[in-house]
């Protein structure tokens, strides 16, 4: 979401897999501060803090971590090889206490490549729904209201793996639900599946 990345060296993961490396300084030392210009939609985020969820346990501006989706093939849209996040920003991704070194995607325009993705990113997606959640993606020209746009899993507390805790879920008309983290990110589910998972009734 920030307007800026910093790129350096690529960074070698599996189409489904996460980076694997531990958060570091920033390349050339820069600080969120020196982004904050550089962030979309200035009329509306008027603070880099806007961008950090106050139980982000990363208060150091200047930290970033791999991209997780910088060298995922299916995701070409808007995660260009090889790219920094800044840990300070929570919406593009997250790094879990029980994954320290494993930065996990939050944000992203392109979750699935084709419609027959659906089914195999989550199985219990009715066949005849499998087009409607296809198109729950950023990257189409009008998504529909129920699209995720990204979440946050700091307020599971205890070791933050799911297994109990809410996500705070943000869809594109704005609502926020708080979705079971067991429901929204299922153990063992690939890691594109919550973008599949609708809204509470
Ligand atoms: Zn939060």
């Amino acid at each position: 979401m920030l307007g800026d990345r910093v790129p350096v060296g690529s960074e070698g993961v599996g189409r489904r897999g996460v980076g694997e490396e531990r958060p570091r300084p920033a390349e050339q030392g820069r600080a969120l501060d020196a982004i904050q210009d550089g962030t979309l939609y200035k009329e509306y985020v008027k603070a880099a803090n806007g961008f950090a969820c106050p139980n982000n346990p990363s208060t150091d501006m200047s930290l970033t971590c791999p991209d997780p989706l910088g060298s995922v093939q299916l995701i070409g849209l808007d995660r260009p090889k090889g790219g920094q996040l800044y840990l300070y920003d929570s919406y593009d991704a997250q790094v879990l206490n029980y994954a320290p070194n494993v930065p996990q995607p939050r944000y992203t325009l392109a979750w699935a490549d084709q419609p027959q993705d659906v089914t195999s990113i989550n199985p219990d997606v009715p066949a005849d729904q499998v087009l409607q959640v296809f198109q729950r993606q950023l990257k189409f020209k009008n998504p529909p209201d129920d699209t995720v746009v990204t979440w946050c899993s700091y307020h599971r507390g205890g070791d933050q793996s799911g297994s109990k805790g809410k996500d705070m879920v943000l869809f594109l008309d704005g609502h926020v639900d708080k979705i079971p983290a067991n429901v929204f990110q299922p153990n063992g589910r690939p890691w594109n599946y919550a973008y599949t998972v609708k809204p509470l009734p």
